[in-house]
């Protein structure tokens, strides 16, 4: 599946094209057909799948084309309320990235900053806003911000709103938006109060989520290193000390954090180079034919930069932070021991992914052999040992997720949410 069957309009396509997107993620192929019909959408994603284009894409591109053909009243068309200020800051920036070749106006509004640099942006014209709820209630208020030709509602992380104690705040906004909209509404899990405020506020919703993978591929060899944070980047040299390790893609949650372990790893003398979402087409695609070619001897990505990535002859895949989404280690280990090659998988577990570690025996419903013979080893009280793993009573709700009408997926959509920093 490409972006072109998505029948998205040329100065959007250009926009992707030069962030470097090919392949749309599960949950835009899913959700922006539906929202460019001008449904409404209750989508079950986490940060990280991509959820941030799903909605922004449609969005730029249905205010386009209404601009085009009717220039309508002036003021905000699209509302997008979110729950904290970085990922106000991260989804008015994915407006300005996709809706770079267009000419509508966006801003971003949050709290613990002086509003006048807001309050300017709000009387020069917005047709887009990104805000946290206290702030933009603040400003409804003191009547910077009006809502009455609003076209499109976005909640996004509905259930972390709910978790922050916005939601009171969300749904004093809702009551003074007009009835006639568009709403799309995005939530990781879906406890009762979130579900009855997706029904309350969706009309006629269509419902997308991502089906898990189910199994883990058998060629595959896994093991787990219980390893402290600070230790990682030494477990890794220590380990790339192996000659048998010819090339391996190693897998950081974050971008920075890819950075971070190629320059460890170069500083070391180890051919290493990072793809992800901060680096451009071109050098994503060097980075790629230079591993390919095992020119490099170690690609450090992010899980959506490593979409795609399809590697012959790939040994080891090596999860240098585990992922938060059980499923995507099943991705990830994937990548190896593709067509019956048998691959090797290596993950590292410190003692705040212990819960992500139980996710994903929970998932591949087995436990992972451990390989405590290495020197850095972790064995401080608190560490269960493996096979106590499995019992560990999931001790948060929002692990769990509760009563909702997604449970079949729920490991899916369950675990803390990484730092949105990729
Ligand atoms: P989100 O889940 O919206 O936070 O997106 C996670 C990361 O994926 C962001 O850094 C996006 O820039 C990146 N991303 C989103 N869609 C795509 C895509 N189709 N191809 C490559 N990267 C993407």
């Amino acid at each position: 599946m490409s972006f072109e069957k998505l029948n998205l309009i040329e100065p959007v396509m250009r926009a992707l094209a030069s962030e470097g997107y090919t392949t749309p993620t599960p949950i835009q192929e899913q959700s922006i057909p539906v929202l460019l019909q001008r449904k409404d959408l209750l989508g079950c994603a986490q940060t990280g799948t991509g959820k941030t284009a799903a909605f922004a894409i449609p969005i730029l591109q249905l205010l386009h084309q209404d601009e085009l053909f009717v220039k309508g009243p002036d003021g905000i068309k699209a509302l997008i309320l979110t729950p904290t200020r970085e990922l106000a800051i991260q989804i008015d920036e994915s407006f300005r990235a996709y809706g770079k070749h267009l000419r509508l106006r966006h801003a971003v509004i949050f709290g613990g900053v002086p509003q006048r640099s807001q309050t300017d942006k709000l009387r020069a014209g917005v047709d887009i806003l990104v805000a946290t709820p206290g702030r933009l209630l603040d400003l409804m208020d003191q009547r910077f911000v009006k809502l009455q030709n609003l076209k499109m509602l976005v909640l996004d992380e509905a259930d972390r709103m709910l978790d922050m104690g916005f939601i009171h705040d969300v749904k004093k906004i809702i009551a003074r938006v007009p009835a006639k909209r568009q709403t799309i509404f995005f939530s990781a899990t879906m406890p009762a109060e979130i579900s009855k405020l997706a029904d309350t506020i969706l009309t006629n919703p269509v419902r997308v989520e991502v089906t898990p993978p189910s199994s883990t591929a058998n060629t595959v060899q896994q093991s787990v290193y219980f390893v402290e944070k600070k230790d990682k980047k030494k477990l890794l040299l220590h380990l790339l000390q192996d000659d048998s390790i010819a090339t391996a893609l190693v897998f950081a949650r974050t971008k920075h954090g890819a950075d971070r372990v190629v320059k460890d790893l170069t500083q070391a003398g180890i051919r290493a180079e990072a793809i992800h979402g901060n680096k451009s087409q071109g050098a994503r695609q060097r980075a790629l034919s230079n591993f390919k070619a095992q020119k490099t001897r170690v690609l450090v990505a992010t899980d959506i930069a490593a979409r795609g990535i399809d590697v012959e002859d790939l040994s080891h895949v090596i999860n240098y932070e585990l992922p938060n989404i059980p499923e995507t280690y099943i991705h990830r280990i994937g990548r190896t021991g593709r067509a019956g090659a048998s691959g090797i998988s290596l993950s590292f577990c410190d003692a705040e992914e212990k819960a992500y570690l139980s996710d994903i025996h929970k998932l591949i419903r087995k436990t992972i052999p451990t390989v405590a013979d290495h020197p850095y080893h972790m064995t401080h009280v608190g560490m269960p040992r493996p096979q106590q793993q499995q019992r560990q009573p999931q001790s948060q709700s929002r692990r769990t997720g509760g009563n909702n009408s997604f449970r079949h997926s729920q490991k899916r959509w369950s675990g803390e949410r990484r730092e949105r920093n990729d």
